[in-house]
């Protein structure tokens, strides 16, 4: 059986940028429902409710198919919650922080700078249609910006995600309304680099 986890701070510790109301309503609600419908689905599969959630994503193809596609959805929703809610981190000061370190040498040589993979992360961000995240990824040791329709990641295809930004519209509908474009640029004061650079570090190794 796979659990909610507990929020890494308060729901009210990510404002201004993001709102304790959408916060409380994104964790209770409806992670708590991509976890309750993941283990409704798996529950008689004594196979694969033994594992874990980065095993069941990486396997999908082994659950049986009646309900794989609910195991996607919703594996995929409690698997990109979790690393959401890891990636943030309360920023009581507002000063936009960087990333640092191995993490911080590797965007520059992707990238060309950390500005720069802002830019292109946001632009994924903004043009992604309909529901899905922008992921900062691993492939063969190398980054990559890329998204995702509806729950999916890029674990489901081999890839580490270490960075991940929730565009479906009840990540910010409340505060933003449609204003897509004012989410992304507050999410970036949020972002727990040291967090990321600890998933990098984890990946590349
Ligand atoms: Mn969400």
């Amino acid at each position: 059986m796979f659990t909610l986890p507990d929020l890494p701070y308060a729901y009210n510790a990510l404002e201004p940028y993001i709102d304790e109301r959408t916060m409380q309503i994104h964790h209770d609600k409806h992670h708590a429902a991509y976890v309750k419908n993941l283990n409704d689905a798996i529950d008689d599969l004594q196979q694969i409710n033994k594992l874990t959630i980065e095993q069941l994503l990486a396997q999908l193809d082994q659950v049986p198919e009646k309900v794989r596609t609910k195991a996607r959805n919703n594996g995929g929703g409690h698997y990109n919650h979790r690393l959401f809610w890891m990636v943030m981190s309360p920023n009581p000061e507002g000063a936009l922080r960087q990333a640092q370190g191995n993490l911080a040498t590797a965007i520059n040589g992707t990238f060309g700078s950390f500005e720069k993979l802002t830019e292109l992360f946001s632009a994924v961000a903004l043009s992604r249609f309909g529901s899905g995240w922008v992921w900062l990824s691993i492939e063969n040791g190398k980054l990559k910006i890329e998204d995702s329709p509806n729950q999916d990641n890029p674990m489901m295809e081999g890839r580490i995600p270490i960075l991940g930004l929730d565009v479906w519209e009840h990540a910010y509908y409340l505060k933003y309304q449609n204003m897509r474009v004012d989410y992304i640029k507050a999410w970036w004061n949020v972002v727990n680099w040291a967090e990321v650079e600890r998933r990098y570090k984890e990946a590349v190794q």
